[in-house]
């Protein structure tokens, strides 16, 4: 995961401006980081600290990490230095021990546990022998496993930039370039940039680059003009990124809507001829984008168009893909390593490949025949939420297509009037804030819903929360109910079996609370559409985590263990 800066500029920049990028690509881990200019190593754990000093340099590499492979310590952290070579890393290098072992046989000293560090020494040794695109080269030859390097040599003018399989763009600025794991690294400063593809690498000066394939053999390659939605950047008077983003859904919301119906028009009638076209339909995604997918498969299912979902780390194991075969796939950053290697499966199969992404160029994006974008914007938290809710809206428009009746003009207003409820939604959570357990229990189409909000309860709030289909609590997990244990109903319509459910759970002392469109509900929502419940119901459930984890104090944008885009196995 973690993110990766380079910059090789003319002209002298603050350090701590470079720092701020790399604060902007935070979110993709954030267990350490460190940077290297001139002579200076800076390397420390924790989140990212943006000096205060008036340093200047012309060139840096840094990096925030989300450890793999070793402990968390500023000696792990990067950059890695050894002998002449600076570099910082982002994947797993998976023959490292093997390398490390030679090394250590010559008697080179290593002084963390990182697979990373091996590749410092890797083009250290190399250039005793041969220059750094040989070297580069020959990297991408003997290195097993995902990388994005940047490195930088003692007395070279350049920054070398490798990859494979883990993401990086390099941004085109006037008299300066910029390298980043993502385009928010530049995208402020520049909107040209030129993504990399695997096992491509590139010399980068501070006016000018050249790209090279694996042999070393120079390629040239296409700058892409991109545009990128950015909301105001900053946390303006919300407390954190969490609560201003789920604010930002009216907005975002329509903003996908107006796009659906002018410049993603011709592409979005593509997407649905695409779905027309296929005998089979299969989603794939991870985490919340999954169950974005899920609501799909039903909304879709309920206009008589079959679908399945698969979760992408288990792709392979459950499907069968073929020629006949579409493959769309949901994923926020483009970059989720567990979606790619599923594209990857499905493509060698023959299945034609599309995507509905938030970043635009993404490597899901640029692996697919047709894709659409959600147009969220940064998402900062690390916990997924307006893009969730434009994932759906746009799986809404989708099944429309194919006869789902449902008003998407007035979805805008409607959560609008959701989020004015957000004082009520913190009552509750002062009433639940204090429990270990909770579960939350859906059907048909709010089965995806509970799983989202339960989702979000664990990352945020760190209570243990279980989404569940109400018919299935019967099965095993009805034997934890106790006396007070909180359970979250989701009830759209005259759902008699989910209020069968709940009665259950009630019977067995569990305090019941119902989010409902029906009068009885504890939140009642406005919507007499199933399809728009789901949304509503779990900006509610958005809501809830936040002013749980808000009372607990914990740390909302940026929850322990986590990072936003996940781009290791
Ligand atoms: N595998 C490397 C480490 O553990 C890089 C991890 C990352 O991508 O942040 O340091």
């Amino acid at each position: 995961m973690c993110g990766i800066v380079g910059i090789n500029s003319k002209n002298e920049f603050y350090v701590r401006d470079a720092i701020k990028r790399l604060k902007r690509l935070e979110y993709r881990g954030y267990d350490s980081f460190g940077y290297a200019y001139g002579s200076s190593l800076y390397k420390k754990t924790g989140h990212i600290v943006v000096p205060s000093s008036d340093d200047k340099t012309k060139r840096i590499i840094a990096h925030s990490r989300w450890a793999t492979h070793g402990g968390v310590t500023d000696a792990n952290a990067h950059p890695h230095v050894y002998e002449n070579v600076t570099l910082v890393h982002n994947g797993i290098i998976e023959n490292y021990q093997e390398l490390k072992d030679l090394y250590l046989r010559k008697g080179h000293k290593f002084l963390g546990e990182t697979d990373s560090e091996v590749a410092a020494h890797y083009f250290a040794e190399k250039l005793k022998e041969k220059d750094m695109i040989n070297a580069c080269s020959d990297f991408i030859h003997d290195i097993k496993g995902e990388f994005a390097i940047l490195v930088l040599v003692k007395g070279d003018q350049n920054i070398y930039a490798l990859r494979r399989d883990s993401p990086l763009v390099l941004g085109v600025g006037t008299d300066m370039n910029f390298l980043g794991s993502d385009i928010y690294a530049f995208s402020d400063a520049t909107n040209m940039a030129i993504f990399f593809e695997n096992d491509e690498f590139a010399v980068v000066g501070n006016d000018s680059f050249q790209f090279y394939d694996k042999h070393g053999k120079k390629i040239s390659k296409e700058v892409q003009t991109f545009r990128w939605e950015q909301e105001e950047s900053m946390l303006q008077n919300y407390d954190h990124y969490m609560i201003k983003e789920i604010m930002e859904q009216p907005k975002v919301v329509k903003r996908l809507l107006f796009s659906l119906d002018t410049e993603q028009k011709e592409k979005f009638h593509e997407f649905t001829a695409e779905m027309k076209k296929a005998k089979k339909i299969i989603f794939v995604g991870a985490g919340t984008s999954y169950h974005a997918s899920l609501l799909g498969v039903y909304y879709l299912h309920r206009c008589g168009k079959a679908a399945q979902t698969i979760i992408a780390s288990e792709f392979e194991h459950f499907i069968d893909v073929d020629e006949d075969s579409l493959v769309i796939a949901l994923s926020q950053s483009g970059e989720t390593m567990d979606v790619i290697e599923a594209l990857k499966y499905a493509k060698a199969r023959g299945a034609r490949i599309a995507s509905i992404v938030n970043v635009p160029y993404s490597t899901v994006q640029r692996m697919s025949v047709i894709s659409l974008n959600i147009l969220a914007g940064q998402e900062v938290c690390v916990a997924a939420t307006k893009s969730f809710t434009n994932q759906v809206a746009l799986m809404l428009a989708l099944a429309k297509e194919f006869g789902y009746k449902v008003n998407m003009e007035s979805l805008p207003q409607q959560i609008q009037s959701v989020l004015e409820r957000s004082g009520s939604v913190k009552d509750m959570a002062m009433g639940l804030k204090d429990n270990e357990h909770l579960y939350v229990l859906g059907r048909g189409l709010s089965y995806p819903v509970a799983r989202e909000i339960a989702l979000k309860i664990k990352e945020i709030s760190y209570i243990h929360a279980e989404g569940m289909m109400g018919g299935e609590l019967k099965h095993g997990t009805i034997a934890l109910i106790e006396k007070g244990t909180p359970v979250i109903g989701l009830v759209s319509g005259k759902d008699n079996a989910m209020l069968s459910n709940l009665k259950e759970v009630g019977a067995r002392g569990a305090n019941v609370i119902t989010i409902s469109n029906e009068a009885a509900g504890d939140i009642r929502l406005e919507t007499s559409n199933d399809g728009k419940f789901g949304i509503l119901a779990s900006i509610i459930g958005q809501l809830l985590a936040y002013h749980i984890a808000n009372a607990k104090g914990l740390p909302i944008d940026k929850p322990r263990n986590l990072a936003k885009s996940v781009t290791v196995k």
